[in-house]
Parts: structure tokens; sequence; C-alpha cells
């Protein structure tokens, strides 16, 4: 018998190694991020999915190579495996990189699909399966009987398409469960995934590479809101944003679409015009004005702020949406040539996500230089030449209403 958690052990040690010898390019925010996908792809998956026609399908032991592939996921939007702005299964999603778990089940379900039709021993030893009492443990069974609990669309396909069944009913279960971070379904719920080719179009905007990353960056909410800072920062957590200083708690939508602070920010980058397009071109027909109402896009409604950032960012309200707002993406992949346009300046308009990446990357530096000069969030600890090397100041703890009442020590 094989020990199937040995082998997922060994895989999550071995993926570690990779992952630390690639890690330095995988966090690197100023290479296209295709091609850190890439390297996740072709170098550290196959190292955590070795041999997973074995341990496929059981959701137990791919816990242990998926930590190693959460790591990664996170690197590439610059975060730590524990940091909380968001959830590994949002970044995930926005680069479609399967978790270990649906590429060990496809990977057991084409074996067990395709191992019949070969000429070689291995088909002889499918089709030969003892049934006996005893039979319960033996791999084409569990094989079977998993299948048809989780994934009965696959039986009676071709391999190819019974792999595909089962990657998209694992993420459909994990998309309804509980399991899911609160940021998973905001993405969800705004339809995302749906403009995820700009991560491919992206290649032909070589100059805009760390732009592309900051809109990556907004896209999985890996931003740290106000919503988010540390809790002696108590009065920005829910009471107030600390950048416009209104009384609204600061979201990542608040952020891109309403605070006046960016207001100014927003008329330079041509953003403003593309949320006026957004807010009045829902108005052109009766029926449009009747989805514009019911989905929020009309300012001044509750919904306003997340309608419009879901259009913004390139998602849509509702499945049924004709799709993603028009010249959001290219309409059409570009060509080589078209490439070497752009490096010498010449290149036609460019799509609505590269005008929105450039405005994320000088709002996200702005604000978090607002933020350090308010001393809200503490400095680099590089600046040196600034403050010296100790560079954390002294923060004022500010109790927050009702906390820290009970930590008096106690009177002897
Ligand atoms: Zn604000």
């Amino acid at each position: 018998m094989f020990e199937k958690e040995a082998i997922c052990r060994e895989r999550e040690f071995k993926g570690e190694k990779a992952y630390q010898s690639l890690k330095a390019l995988i966090w690197n925010l100023r290479l296209p991020s295709s091609f850190r996908v890439m390297l996740i792809e072709s170098v550290l998956v196959p190292t955590l999915t070795w041999a997973c026609e074995l341990w496929g399908m059981q959701e137990a032991l791919s816990k242990f190579p998926q930590k190693v592939l959460d790591s990664a996921v996170k690197g590439l939007v610059r975060l730590r495996r524990s940091a909380s702005h968001t959830g590994a299964d949002v970044v995930a999603l926005e680069f479609d990189i399967m978790s270990v778990h649906q590429m060990a089940s496809a990977a057991r379900t084409r074996a067990y699909f395709k191992y019949p039709q070969l000429k070689s021993a291995i088909a002889q030893l499918m089709r030969n399966v003892p049934v006996t009492p005893r039979s319960r443990g033996l791999w084409s069974l569990e094989t079977h009987i998993w299948l048809r609990q989780h994934s009965p669309h696959a039986f009676n396909r071709p391999p190819y398409q019974a792999v595909e069944w089962v990657k998209k009913d694992i993420l459909s279960a994990y998309a309804r469960s509980k399991r899911t971070t609160a940021h998973f379904k905001k993405y969800w719920d705004y339809h995302l995934s749906k403009s995820r080719d700009y991560v491919t179009q992206a290649k032909g905007f070589i100059r805009d590479t760390y732009a592309i990353s900051c809109l990556h960056k907004v896209r999985t909410f890996a931003v740290l809101e106000g919503l988010r800072l540390a809790p002696e920062r108590y009065q920005f957590r829910n009471n107030r944003c600390p950048c416009c200083l209104q009384p609204v708690p600061e979201t990542i939508e608040h952020m891109l679409v309403t605070c006046p602070q960016w207001e100014v920010l927003r008329e330079e980058t041509g953003v403003s015009s593309i949320i006026q397009q957004i807010s009045s071109g829902m108005r052109l027909s009766s029926s449009h004005r009747r989805d514009a109402v019911q989905h929020g896009v009309v300012p001044g409604s509750l919904k306003y702020e997340s309608a419009v950032f879901s259009y913004l960012v390139g998602g849509t309200r509702s499945s049924s949406d004709r799709g993603v707002f028009p010249r959001w993406l290219l309409s059409k992949p570009l060509r080589h040539r078209d490439q070497i346009l752009d490096q010498l300046g010449t290149a036609a308009p460019v799509p609505l996500f590269v005008v929105i990446a450039r405005h994320c990357a000088i709002l996200l530096r702005k604000r978090l230089a607002l933020l350090r000069r308010n001393g809200i969030v503490a400095p680099a600890r590089a600046n040196a030449a600034d403050v010296g090397m100790a560079a954390l100041p002294h923060l004022p703890q500010v109790a927050g209403p009702g906390e820290r009442q009970g930590e008096q020590p106690p009177p002897h």
C-alpha cells in the first residue's frame, strides 16, 4: 500500500524548495504577470502534483501541497500567505490557477477513463478488477464512487471532456460552500472572471507592467483598506475614511469611485469621464434604465459605488449582462506588430484596462504617501536618509469605545 499522506507531505516539502528558488521572480511586480503565472504553472505545479493520480479526489490530502501553492499565488500580488488583506482563492481565480484539489482530481479522472484504452499493461489491470467484499479500498472503485457523488456529468464522455466537468464541478461546489473568503464572494458577485483575458493582453503594454500589477491588486482586493488598518487606529476602521475624513468607511470602491480626496486625480487620468460614461450610458433605453436602477448604477443610490466599481474594473452586475464594459478589453488579441508599435509610442488608443491600471498605480502610491504623512501607516524602514534607521515613529494609542477597559492590572 502507498502511504498517501507521506507522499503529500513530501510534495509540500519539495514544492516549498521550488517556491523559494522562484520567489524573487514571482514577487517582482515589474515583470509581466503572465510570465510569473507561467513560472508557477510550469515549475511549481508539476512539483506539487507529482503522482497525484494516486492521491487525487481527497481534499484532506491536497491541503499539504495547497499551502505552498497559496503562498506562491499570494506572492503574485506581493502578499505573505498569512496576510489578511485578501484570500488566496481570489488571487488564484484572477490568474486562472486551479487549486491542487482540482488539478489532482482532474488527473485522476483522466487516468480512470484513459488507462483502459491504452495498449500497455495498465489496461489489463484496469479491466480485470476483482469484485470481492475486500475490493472497497480499490483505486478504481474509489474513483468511480467519488465521480458518482461529486461529478456525475463526467461519465460517458471522452476523457478530455470529463476532466473539464470535474474541474468545473469542484470550483462551483467551492463557490457555494461556506469555506470561501468574503472577498471571493465579492469577486464572484462582480463576475470579474469574465474579463480575465486582460492578463494575457497586458503583454502588449510592456511599459505599463507595474501599473497592471496595481490593477491586479485592486481587482483582488489586495489593498490595505481603511477598514483593515491596525487596531490602534481604531477611529478609521469603521467610522471615517482616513483620506477624505468623511464619515464613511473606506473601502476599495470608495477609494476608486467616490472619495473626494482623489477627485482631481480622477480628472487627470481620465477615469472620471469613464465613470460618467458608466453612470449615464446605462440610461439609453428604458430597459437599460430599469436595469441600471435595479443594479444601483444611478448616482445617489445605495449601491452606486459598488455598481460603478464593478464596471470600472471589468466586471458586470448580473450574469445575464452582455459582458464587460465596451472597450475595456481589446476586441482582438494583439499581434506582434502592434506590440512593436506600442513600444515606439505610436499605437492606437489603449483599452480602458490600461487607463484604469495607470490610475490605480498613481492612486495607490499617493494614498500610501498621504497615510504615511499623517502617521496612520508607519513609514518604510529603509528611509534612513530622512529619519534614521529606526524609522517606526511612536504611534499614540487610541482606545476604541469599550476597549481596553478590562486590561487594567488588578490592584493588590
Ligand atoms: Zn474618502
